[in-house]
């Protein structure tokens, strides 16, 4: 299971939706817990692609994240990135760059009225919906 934070997710929406058409994305961090996973930090990026399809998180703003992490005590544990106009599920491309199979990869979809986020393990060309539990 992976717990997000309602706040987070709005956090997620709210930028989402200002960066649309182009796909926004950042990462979350925080602890695991049994085997749950619980966020405690959503952290937004630069899609330094633009673009509308995929995503590149700025490398620069990755390691500022991840020394961000480290000085709060947080545990990385994966990423998210919006699909505008496309459902919540991994691209081919997004299963092709999904190198961390200990990662959830989060997708946000923007195509209906509300937004819809989902949150994937990814192996190969293999993705598996996580149970995500959104809560305040
Ligand atoms: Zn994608």
């Amino acid at each position: 299971m992976i717990k997000l934070k309602k706040s987070d997710f709005e956090k997620i929406v709210a930028h989402a939706r200002k960066e649309a058409p182009i796909e926004a994305c950042g990462l979350i961090a925080g602890e695991l817990s049994g085997g749950d996973k619980i966020i405690k930090k959503v952290y937004i990026l630069t899609n330094v692609d633009h673009a509308e399809e995929h995503f590149t998180l700025d490398p620069k703003e990755q390691l500022t994240a991840v020394k961000d992490m480290r000085a709060n005590g947080l545990t990385p544990l994966g990423n998210w990135h919006s699909h505008p106009v496309s459902p919540s599920r991994p691209s081919d491309e997004d299963k092709r760059l999904a190198y961390d199979s200990s990662a959830s990869y989060m997708i946000l979809s923007l195509m209906d009225a509300e937004p819809v986020l989902n949150s994937f393990h990814i192996e190969g060309d293999k993705s598996e919906k996580e149970q995500l539990v959104i809560e305040d």
